[in-house]
């Protein structure tokens, strides 16, 4: 989608600080960290949220979660982390492209804001 941001950040028609990126997915960091570590993870297909997602998305998702891990030991987090994906209003979600926080480098709150 030409009109939404994270698609053009994927396209890297918008600049970014890479973290990872393969034919699937791209991660790239916060400009807004909300910790010492902070990269967000889109799927390069524009996906709206979590509510939006089909069962033909399934592999994507997958790829997905199974690459937070990886991308996680290559920014240092063996201590732990913290995955989040806000999705609609109440979610807090503000960018209208599926997004996987990977916050980490300092202990997290529960129950979060
Ligand atoms: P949401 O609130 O939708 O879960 O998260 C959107 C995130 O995208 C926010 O943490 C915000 O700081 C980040 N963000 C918004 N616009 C840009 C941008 O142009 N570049 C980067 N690197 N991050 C962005
Ligand atoms: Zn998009």
């Amino acid at each position: 989608m030409s009109d939404c941001i994270f698609c053009r950040i994927a396209a890297h028609e918008i600049p970014s600080k890479p973290a990872y990126e393969d034919d699937l997915i791209y991660s790239f960091y916060d400009l807004d960290p909300q910790a010492p570590v902070h990269v967000l993870i889109v799927p390069k297909k524009h996906i709206g949220s979590l509510d939006e997602t089909t069962p033909e998305d399934g592999e994507l998702l997958a790829h997905m979660l199974l690459k937070v891990k990886e991308i996680a030991a290559s920014l240092g987090l063996e201590k732990g982390y913290r995955v989040v994906i806000n999705t609609g209003e109440d979610g807090g979600q503000t960018v209208h492209h599926l997004h996987i926080h990977l916050l980490g480098k300092r202990s997290m709150n529960w129950p979060p804001g």
